[in-house]
């Protein structure tokens, strides 16, 4: 199959069905061991610093793995896309523009998938075989999000990866399964995490610095029980057609739509607080004003940029939201917060630059 490349989760069904191989280049970047490499890669093309990091290195990944195809989301991802698709057709890509629309309807979303297909010219049933296919690894998925937040035994990091990676199933489905599958009876062998542990929620975009931040939460007492984004990626909800199940994947929509699916989790999952990540240079940093007046839990805003391990100062801001969690849990005899009035607010220091948000 012909790699393509994803600049975030697409109908990758309609890919797979026209010959494609999808990869996120997001995931490629991120797992890189090297991720500087590639965001100089960009830089030494002209980007600007203050660009997000997630946009170089996806340009980094595409230039150095010569990759020639690209899928570039216009509408429901990033506006930074439009541009660095244009940068794509100057370095000679074949780009091909998708839009989500600009609501979840799924008579729209079914016009929008038409166009993807007839412009890869396959068909509508083809797609749909594709997503018959998909169905077990989406399901799998589904089970690790449960046996994480309901069972406690796997972990954030473990909901984290295989989540995010679902945007293209590491490149073979089938062997994601397989991978999964395994993991999910082994974990069944596993302790369960004690109950007095923090239950976290983790909204925005995926972290720079994943790996490092799950598992200092939870060397700190606290486990992130609900990747919301990540979770959107294995699209929880399918419906019964491609058009009902990208409708009524979120990310793409607006950040009401996002809340919609948000509020029930924290709940359900009866988490006591939130972090919020923003990435550095990124116009969904904006949303956090959103969130924190509708979102009535405890809540950390993280800023990432190019670090791609927790800095010293963002470590002793965590520590600070973790102490002040436990104290309430405490004094909440144990009895977890659903929906308190307390919010740690983030202060600006310095200025206002909000990389040193306190
Ligand atoms: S983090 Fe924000 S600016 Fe960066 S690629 Fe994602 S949406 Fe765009």
């Amino acid at each position: 199959m012909k790699q393509i490349g994803i600049t975030t989760t697409v109908p990758i069904e309609v890919l797979l069905a026209g010959g494609y191989q999808p990869v996120d280049l997001n995931n490629v970047f991120v797992s890189d061991p090297d991720p500087e490499r590639l965001v100089n890669i960009a830089e030494r093309s002209g980007f600007p610093i203050n660009c997000c990091t997630w946009i170089k290195g996806i340009y980094g990944v595409a230039m150095e793995q010569g990759i020639d195809t690209v899928l570039c989301v216009t509408t429901g991802d990033c506006s930074n896309t439009i541009m660095l698709m244009e940068v794509f057709r100057l370095k000679g890509l074949h780009v091909i523009p998708f839009a989500y629309p600009d609501h979840p309807d799924v008579s729209e979303m079914h016009r929008t998938l038409q166009s993807l297909i007839k412009k890869l010219g396959i068909t509508v049933e083809a797609a749909e075989e594709v997503r018959k296919e998909l169905e077990r690894a989406r399901s799998l998925a589904e089970e690790l999000d449960r046996l994480t937040w309901k069972d406690g035994l796997i972990s954030g990091w473990e909901n984290h990866f295989w989540l995010v990676s679902s945007s293209d199933f590491m490149g073979d489905h089938i062997e994601y399964e397989r991978q999964l599958s395994q993991l999910l009876v082994e974990c069944r062998e596993r302790k369960p995490y004690p109950d007095e542990m923090l239950r976290l929620a983790y909204i925005g975009v995926p972290p720079v610095f994943a790996r490092d931040l799950y598992d200092f939460l939870e060397r700190q007492g606290a486990r992130v029980v609900f990747n919301e984004i990540q979770r959107q990626f294995a699209m929880p909800h399918r419906g019964n057609s491609l058009a009902e199940q990208y409708s009524s994947y979120t990310y793409p929509y607006s950040i009401f739509d996002r809340l919609s699916d948000i509020l029930p989790q924290l709940y359900l999952r009866r988490v006591d607080g939130v972090i919020h990540y923003v990435q550095a240079f990124c116009h969904r940093g904006i949303g956090d004003i959103i969130f924190r007046h509708r979102i009535d839990l405890p809540m950390l805003t993280l800023e990432g940029n190019n670090d791609y391990l927790l800095t010293h100062h963002l470590k002793t801001r965590i520590e600070a939201f973790l102490d002040m969690l436990k104290r309430r849990h405490r004094g909440n005899g144990n009895t977890p917060s659903l929906f308190s009035t307390v919010s740690l607010r983030p202060r600006f220091v310095g200025g206002s630059n909000p990389s040193t948000t306190l």
